[in-house]
């Protein structure tokens, strides 16, 4: 019964499977080939980030978005979405805060906004590394020009995370609007590795119209480029976009993929999501205990949190960034783990 029990060894070994071997992984998941991949991913984390988790301090832009993709809340045409802003001046105070609470990572995220240019976004990341030169700036803001992404990473970004989403170009086509392409996708991750940002891709899990099949492509992909970061979670519906009626993915399928992810590239930084925390109240710990280290509380002021609605019933949206920090904290000791005060880079 457990033919697969040979690939979880293999892949443990090895860090590589053949795509053929990642769809059998993956179609015939018991809950053998589950414990067995669970402990050996968290007997890898545990040999290279002990029992060390790492905070990263998200804060939320702009949900103003030029984008329109299929799945999610804040896309163009979701005209129920309450639009906001932040100046400059709240978001270096978020980072101030943040500092004061122990993060020494901070990810600007957004829509594609086009506020936030060059200037305005490298005047921010400039000014938060002036006053905290010991923290991690990570931009999560979406494709932009090679040019931009140098500048930025000139005004002192050191990370990037751009999910690619998936690695199946007919599957990228059914996600996103025709104005989009999975080869802008997957050059703009390959220029801003080339620019010596440490790179996140990353991509939805249960998101409509993936398959096993666009599953092993995503492992596959995630085995050759090797990011430093890579962010997944549930896809899970929001109510005005057309995706609406779609199922939310799996807590059991997310972990599970977490444990290859970590086995396929044992240094990788990855995160237990908000996503998962909103699917099932113990999430992120299970995230944890199935192999990821990152955890990333909001810290975004209270006001706006609800509106950066990516998916319905997001998590964390009423606390101020102080309780969100002490709440993870806590959460994490629970299971025998500890939030550390460092930036928290990759260790190879
Ligand atoms: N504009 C930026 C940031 C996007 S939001 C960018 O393009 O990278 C960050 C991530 O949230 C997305 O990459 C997507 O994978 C995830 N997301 C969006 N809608 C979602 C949904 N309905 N359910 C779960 N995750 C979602």
């Amino acid at each position: 019964m457990n033919q697969i029990l040979p690939l979880v060894k293999k892949l443990s070994d090895t860090h590589s499977l053949e795509l053929s071997e990642y769809e059998e992984l993956i179609l015939n998941r018991n809950s053998e080939s589950e414990r067995q991949l669970r402990n050996l991913a968290v007997s890898v984390r545990h040999e290279i980030y002990g029992y060390d988790v790492y905070v990263r301090g998200l804060i939320e832009l702009s949900n103003i978005c030029r984008n329109d993709c299929l799945y999610c809340g804040i896309r163009r045409s979701n005209t129920n979405c309450d639009r906001y802003r932040l100046t400059p001046e709240e978001i270096i105070a978020c980072s101030d805060e943040g500092y004061e609470l122990g993060f020494r990572t901070f990810v600007l995220q957004g829509g594609e906004d086009s506020f936030f240019n060059d200037d305005v976004l490298g005047g921010i990341v400039r000014e938060i590394k002036a006053r905290h030169s010991d923290c991690a700036v990570t931009l999560s803001m979406g494709e932009r020009s090679y040019e931009s992404y140098k500048y930025l990473r000139e005004c002192g970004a050191d990370r990037y995370l751009l999910r690619h989403e998936t690695a199946n170009r007919e599957h990228y086509m059914k996600l996103h609007p025709q104005s989009m392409s999975y080869d802008n996708r997957m050059k703009c991750l390959h220029e801003l590795r080339e620019l010596g940002y440490q790179v996140g891709c990353g991509f939805m899990v249960g998101s409509p119209y993936q398959t096993v099949k666009t599953l092993a492509e995503d492992l596959k992909f995630i085995e050759e480029f090797k990011p430093e970061m890579c962010g997944i979670g549930p896809f899970i519906p929001h109510k005005d976009t057309p995706f609406h009626d779609y199922p939310s993915g799996t807590l059991e399928l997310t972990c599970y993929l977490l444990s290859i992810i970590r086995l396929i590239h044992p240094p990788v930084l990855l995160p237990s999501t908000t996503a998962l925390g909103t699917i099932d109240p113990l999430g992120r710990e299970k995230g944890i205990m199935s192999g990821a280290n990152v955890v990333m509380p909001n810290l975004s002021p209270v006001r706006v949190r609800k509106k950066y609605e990516l998916y319905d019933n997001k998590i964390c949206t009423g606390e101020e960034s102080a309780q969100c920090r002490e709440c993870l904290s806590r959460r994490m000791k629970s299971i025998g783990y500890e939030v550390v005060v460092a930036r928290g880079d990759i260790i190879r």
